[in-house]
């Protein structure tokens, strides 16, 4: 039988909210694998335990949990009764065919009425490790770590750690609106406020009919790999090509990508807000392209009340391309589209817009019309994991 035992920092997890993050964790850990046999799971002191049916694949399993936001580590552990032989001839038996020269016990004694402290059980079966490997002890740099854990029903032991993505649980810090490009970036931006417990609803801007549904086939997709970390997701898909058709209208070339911006961010605003969700996210890098100057960033944040996150801001492009390769996006980031930023824009923006410059521009345009166009043509789409 298949059981693991899952670890998280503790270091966010000041007294009072500690049990709010805990609770909000062994959700989204039972989210992340109820199609695969899972069973239960048990708090115990700083870390958690989940038990999975006779035919549970550890390989699935562990990709699913390797993924869900405030696990620092796990291991699968096995299972035996609550007896210091068993648990040594358990041990044994698994380390029979392992190659290590060093080694360290790690027990936990959940359950006090247990007759050996943790001590005496790390002494016992120590040195039954060692007289049956040969290997030596090591507290510091072990090749091979056991964990032990005496539970109030049965004991556990088990082997290797497994890595989990650190920060929070997906939830624990409220809801954003992340407009979500199908570029490289906004997945990468994405990624990490949900890492940091941002729970996301995504906005995406496009400009049928005037251009093709490429970057909507992109944005689903992107939608879909990133709902592995939060299981379920909202995706807002705005037709944006009859607001630009008239900004452009109204507006001189060189302002009009900076126009747009304010635009996508009144429009997202207005939908955070019906989302109740209290902050902007955009995949935005200082001075990467010429509308993220800081004169334009600036001018371009005015438009928005609510705070945004811009994760990126102080990313090179390189270290953005290498963390979209591990979180699984960039392949789809990079299948070409038609992106509603190339619809009537110049070869060269205003790299240094100025607001008095905008505002004037933005008076001869009907705002609120164009907020409430948006919001009310947007089709929202639903997408869960596993689905
Ligand atoms: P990305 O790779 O995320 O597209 P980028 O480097 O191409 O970013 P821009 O095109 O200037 O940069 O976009 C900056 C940010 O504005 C994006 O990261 C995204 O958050 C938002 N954004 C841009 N275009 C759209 C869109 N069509 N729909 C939703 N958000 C968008
Ligand atoms: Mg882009």
């Amino acid at each position: 039988m298949t059981s693991i035992l899952v670890r998280y920092h503790e270091i966010a997890l000041k007294k009072g909210n500690r049990p709010y993050f805990v609770e909000l964790l062994k959700r989204n850990l039972v989210s992340a694998v109820k199609d695969l046999g899972f069973k239960e799971i048990r708090s115990l002191p700083g870390r958690l335990l989940m038990l999975f049916g006779e035919q549970a694949d550890e390989e699935k399993i562990g990709r699913r949990i390797e993924r869900v936001f405030g696990v620092a580590n796990f291991s699968f552990v096995e299972r035996t009764s609550l007896d210091l032989e068993a648990l040594k001839s358990g041990i044994l038996e698994a380390l029979d065919g392992r190659r290590f020269s060093s080694f360290r016990i790690d027990a936990k004694r959940g359950d006090k009425g247990f007759p050996l402290t943790s001590p005496e059980i790390n002494r016992k079966i120590g040195a039954a490790v060692k007289e049956t490997t040969g290997a030596r002890v090591d507290l510091k740099n072990a090749e091979c770590t056991i964990s032990i854990e005496i539970l109030p029903r049965d004991a556990f032991f088990g082997f290797d750690k497994i890595a989990g993505p650190g920060g929070l649980p997906v939830g624990a810090s409220g809801r954003a609106v992340s407009l979500i490009s199908g570029g490289i970036d906004s997945p990468v931006a994405s990624y990490r406020m949900m890492q940091r417990g941002c729970r996301l609803i995504f906005v995406h801007f496009h400009s049928a009919p005037y251009l093709d549904k490429s970057s909507q086939e992109k944005v689903r997709e992107l939608v879909k790999l990133l709902t592995r970390h939060q299981f379920a997701s909202r995706l807002y898909l705005v037709p944006f090509g009859e607001i630009q058709r008239q900004i452009v209208a109204a507006v001189m070339r060189p302002l009009r990508v900076v126009l747009y911006r304010r635009m996508m961010m009144r429009i997202a605003e207005a939908i955070a807000k019906k989302e109740k969700a209290s902050a902007l996210v955009t995949g935005e890098s200082l001075a990467q392209v010429a509308s993220q100057t800081l004169e334009n960033l600036a001018v371009i944040e005015k438009a928005a009340t609510l705070p945004i996150l811009r994760p990126l801001v102080g990313m090179d492009k390189q270290e953005i391309i290498d963390q979209a390769r591990r979180i699984g996006t960039f392949e789809t980031s990079c299948i070409p589209d038609q992106d509603c930023c190339q619809l009537f824009v110049p070869r060269h923006p205003a790299t240094k817009a100025r607001l008095a410059d905008v505002e004037e521009a933005e008076s001869r345009l009907d705002l609120a019309g164009l907020i409430q166009l948006g919001v009310e043509r947007a089709e929202r789409e639903e997408f869960s994991f596993p689905s």
